[in-house]
């Protein structure tokens, strides 16, 4: 509010500065709400380039800094195209690419698959479960579908965290 005219800023370097906001979530607001070129990578996007450029079934189990350069020379140099770019890669992976059962059938990259040119072979790895009940993440989720109803500013303080050991999907809701 006060370094930003009550304003979300617009640019990595100055989102990258709020408290709580990471290189990911940086990238991803400057490129998708701002139509910044910028190199997004998230689960999905490593996930398609291991298989299609890299011929693995998964990428490493934590982001490197390999992947990161295969990601920046795969980004189109025109602004516009990399947002493109950035939000098709991203699709590809939640939609065709998925972590269990690819649909490489469908997929309109399949002739140029490294991963399936190589025979499809197994994991390196076996890749652990992501913790959700009781997480930031988990909250953050719910948060935002207080936000999408609501119609005047929601006081964050008033929100409530969800219980850790709840199995149900939480609920942040205003405390009126
Ligand atoms: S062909 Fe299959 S493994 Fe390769 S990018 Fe497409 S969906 Fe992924």
């Amino acid at each position: 509010m006060e370094q930003h005219g009550g304003k979300v800023p617009d640019t990595h370097a100055s989102l990258l500065s709020l408290p709580g906001v990471g290189d990911y979530t940086a990238a991803a607001v400057a490129a998708f709400a701002f139509g910044r070129r910028e190199t997004v990578v998230d689960t999905n996007i490593r996930r398609v380039h291991a298989r299609l450029v890299s011929g693995l079934a998964l990428p490493a189990p934590s982001l490197t800094a390999s992947e990161m350069r295969l990601a920046e020379s795969l980004m189109p140099d025109d602004v516009t195209l990399s947002v493109r770019w950035n939000a098709s890669v991203m699709e590809l992976g939640a939609l065709v690419c998925t972590a269990r059962s690819p649909k490489c059938s469908d997929c309109p990259v399949r002739d140029s698959c490294a991963w399936l040119a190589a025979g499809e072979p197994p994991p390196t790895y076996t890749p652990k479960g992501q913790a959700w009940h009781g997480t930031d993440r988990q909250l953050r989720g719910a948060v935002m579908a207080v936000l999408r109803v609501a119609d005047s500013p929601v006081a964050p303080e008033l929100f409530e965290r969800p219980q850790p050991t709840s199995a149900s999907t939480p609920r942040a809701r205003p405390c009126r």
